[in-house]
């Protein structure tokens, strides 16, 4: 009868946990640890995964192509797309703007589609906001004196440059803490097996 029916806070049941879609992976990290290195060789090995492709007011690199690496825009146009909600996050970095265009990414999620996102810690930050179900992914550099390596590289920066990365690099690693899973950069192969494995691919 109608009057058995009791709230449900009061069967005992405990509430259902949420429902994962961990469909939506964003691979992020300090700047100089590899990520776009790491993506390249996923890619190579299972050109089928999705990576959404980002828009940006940076010039091509040599080498690059328009709609393959990134869609190259102007400020206006940049400008349009954030005016228009095109764009499920976007970040200032080292003085150019870069975007994940939302739609490409909400209908491959839609078609229960693998999605994988290559963007910097503020980009994920707002990804981690606006779609709490998305994987965060932190890839981590093998040490401290590694990421030191890379970062001052090719030796032809000045002290205060090398000094003002290290700086924006130690802050940038304190960020692993707010990821569900980090991933050691300590081989490319291994961190491309790894992540894919993740994304439940292989
Ligand atoms: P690069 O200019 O070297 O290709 O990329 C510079 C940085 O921008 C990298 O850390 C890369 O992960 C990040 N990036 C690329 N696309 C996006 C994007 O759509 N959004 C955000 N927030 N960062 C991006």
């Amino acid at each position: 009868s109608r009057g058995a029916a009791r709230p449900l806070a009061s069967q005992g049941a405990s509430p259902a946990p949420p429902v994962r879609h961990p469909r939506l992976t964003v691979l992020s990290g300090p700047s100089g640890v590899g990520k776009s290195t790491v993506v390249a060789h996923l890619r190579t090995v299972h050109p089928e995964v999705w990576l959404s492709v980002s828009a940006t007011t940076r010039r091509p690199r040599p080498g690059e192509e328009h709609g393959v690496q990134y869609f190259f825009v102007d400020d206006d146009e940049f400008d349009k797309l954030v005016a228009n909600g095109e764009l499920l996050e976007w970040a200032e970095f080292a003085g150019h703007r870069y975007g994940t265009p939302r739609r490409a990414v909400l209908d491959k999620l839609a078609a229960g589609e693998p999605v994988l996102l290559e963007i910097d810690l503020q980009g994920a930050r707002l990804v981690q906001q606006s779609m709490p179900e998305a994987r965060l992914v932190f890839l981590a550099p093998p040490s401290w004196d590694e990421l030191v390596r890379r970062l001052t590289g090719r030796g032809t920066e000045s002290a205060e440059v090398i000094e003002e990365r290290l700086t924006v690099a130690r802050v940038e690693l304190a960020a692993e803490s707010e990821f569900d899973e980090t991933l050691v950069n300590t081989s490319v192969e291994d961190v491309a097996r790894e992540l894919l494995s993740l994304m439940e691919i292989a």
